[in-house]
């Protein structure tokens, strides 16, 4: 599908799309008489494979985040395609006097409330009941799915054909729709890139309750536009999922640094180099002493003796992590090239810990801290988490800041830190990177304690990822936030930068009502008058 180039024009609040009148209400509140108890009589009498819920609707008003709840009027457990259709159909056309806003729900694992909708219709996507997952073996393996479909159930089902999927995120209890409409970004992106760099095919229902089919070369400006395109121009009901040839077990690395120049050498050259380990990621580890004792139980150090004597004295050390898969038979080579890599790291030679696990193990890692949190009652907590994507050229200023002053008794949860290349990012599609060709994604993933009004507090961490948001506004380091989540429409103009005008053209052509995403509050539920 190709569309006319566009002239943006925005004069106060109007802006001007090549003969469409767009008043978006984000300044202006206009309250239309609505009666909302009509909604849910409407929706009742739409004919659906699957039903509506108007009453248990509470758990769609919450997500893991735990922090935003916005009741919706109704919860849609779809059992086909066509239920979403029709659905999204019926809303667009009662037309831009209806105040009601749809919300794709995945695994509702979002932060801000992405996937609600305040007095909207939650689309419940695990309900989705397409044909079943079909894997396609042969040179160019595939796996076709529903949107809702869990990553974890799609990693089950491939490995039936000795196949799994080539890029991850680290845990794995997410939706294909979630992921995809983000980006979803672990330890194979440097070589993979992200998942969005994965997929062959959608099949999306826009905004205006169409089905459509999109891939490179069919519709390809909604494909492109809705892999990291937040929910915005269509619900994605299947999709295509590249394969690869699974490995049977994976030899899982940690090394330890105590200075952040030297790991950020050594990661951004194993990125760089041929694809010599399959997974590299990093973390920080702030002021925990103790900390190889914490580490035995999973990973063995290499040698035990010196290891014993490591001692980090409430330093701050950053770890690296990498993982290289081993497929039948060769456990003797791999061993042999493992010991010939590291050889080449700078990392303190006391601290090599090793392990060898199987890919599921390997793969569904967070699952087994999440059971261990549950089991504490630390799961459902609220989640202050800031993501930030950071140019190679600004990281040492940013760590310095950071982890020098910003952050420096504790970390209230794991801090992600590793590179990626920018060249196995696609600049079709709608997530917005920095400019260089190597960045950083730099993840806090804090947990508060609820209630608590010390440094494990929501309001403490809330304040510390303001100051580090605060410090690479002034130092001007070119950051992005990953996942992000604005106020203002100001706010996203400037995330966007010179992709907003893409990004508002795919809008007005997918979903011109704004009826999607409303807990992703880019555009207000907009009025159209064609000029
Ligand atoms: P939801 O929260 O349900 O939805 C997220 C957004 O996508 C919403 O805007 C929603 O409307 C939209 N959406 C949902 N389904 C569809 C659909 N079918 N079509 C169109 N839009 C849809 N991310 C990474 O990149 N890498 C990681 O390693 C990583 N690890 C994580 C670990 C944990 C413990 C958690 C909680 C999150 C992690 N994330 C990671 C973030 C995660 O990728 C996003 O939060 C993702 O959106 C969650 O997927 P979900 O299925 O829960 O989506």
């Amino acid at each position: 599908m190709r569309y006319p180039p566009v002239s943006l024009l925005r004069q106060n609040n109007i802006l001007l799309v090549r003969g469409i009148t767009l008043l978006f209400l984000s300044c202006v509140t206009i309250r239309i008489n609505l009666c909302f108890s009509s909604v849910p009589s409407t929706l009742k009498a739409l004919s659906v494979d699957g039903h509506f819920n108007f009453d248990e609707v509470h758990h769609a008003a919450r997500d893991f985040g735990n922090r935003y709840q916005f009741l919706p009027e109704a919860v849609l457990h779809p059992k086909s395609v066509s239920d979403i259709a029709t659905t999204v159909k019926h809303i667009w056309q009662m037309g831009p006097h209806s105040e009601l806003t749809v919300a794709a729900r995945g695994h509702g694992h979002s932060l801000q409330g992405q996937s609600q909708a305040h007095r909207g219709v939650v689309i419940n996507m695990e309900s989705l009941q397409g044909p079943d997952m079909q894997v396609h073996p042969g040179n160019s393996p595939y796996v076709d799915v529903s949107g809702g479909e869990l990553w974890i159930n799609i990693l089950h089902e491939s490995l039936k054909y000795g196949l799994a999927p080539k890029s991850w995120t680290d845990y794995l209890h997410l939706t294909v729709g979630g992921t995809l409409s983000n980006a979803g970004v672990s330890g194979q992106a440097f070589w993979h890139g992200p998942q969005i760099s994965n997929v062959h095919q959608l099949e999306v229902v826009t905004g205006k309750g169409e089905v459509v089919t999109c891939s490179e070369k069919q519709n390809s400006d909604l494909f492109h536009g809705v892999l990291g395109g937040l929910g915005q121009f269509g619900i994605i009901t299947r999709a295509r999922i590249a394969l690869e040839p699974a490995p049977c077990k994976v030899k899982w690395i940690r090394v330890l640094y105590s200075d952040f120049a030297t790991f950020a050498i050594d990661q951004e050259n194993l990125i760089s180099a041929e694809k010599i380990f399959d997974y590299i990621e990093g973390f920080v580890i702030i002021n925990r002493t103790g900390l190889l004792n914490n580490w035995r139980s999973s990973f063995n150090p290499q040698d035990p003796v010196q290891a014993s004597q490591f001692s980090s004295d409430g330093r701050t050390l950053f770890c690296l992590e990498l993982a290289k898969y081993i497929h039948q038979d060769e456990t003797d080579r791999v061993n042999q090239e493992i010991e010939n890599l590291l050889s080449q790291l700078s990392f303190i030679t006391s601290t090599l810990f090793l392990s060898e696990v199987t890919y599921v193990e390997f793969l569904d890692r967070v699952h087994v801290s999440e059971v261990k949190l549950r089991s504490r009652g630390l799961w459902e907590v609220p989640h202050p988490w800031l993501n930030l994507f950071i140019p190679k050229s600004k990281i040492q200023d940013f760590a310095n800041e950071v982890f020098g002053n910003i952050l420096t008794e504790t970390s209230n949860g794991p801090i992600l830190i590793y590179p990626v290349n920018k060249s196995k990012w696609d600049n079709r599609t709608s997530i917005v990177i920095p400019e260089e060709d190597i960045f950083y994604l730099v993840a806090f993933l804090t947990s508060a304690v609820p209630s608590s009004t010390g440094t494990d507090g929501l309001e403490h961490i809330l304040t510390q990822n303001k100051r580090i948001l605060e410090f690479c506004e002034t130092a001007h380091l070119g950051v992005k936030q990953y996942l992000p989540h604005y106020n203002a429409q100001e706010e996203w103009r400037t995330h966007f930068g010179p992709s907003w005008e893409v990004f508002v053209r795919r809008k007005l052509a997918y979903d011109p009502l704004a009826l999607l995403a409303p807990g992703q509050r880019i555009f207000q539920k907009a009025l159209i008058t064609f000029s």
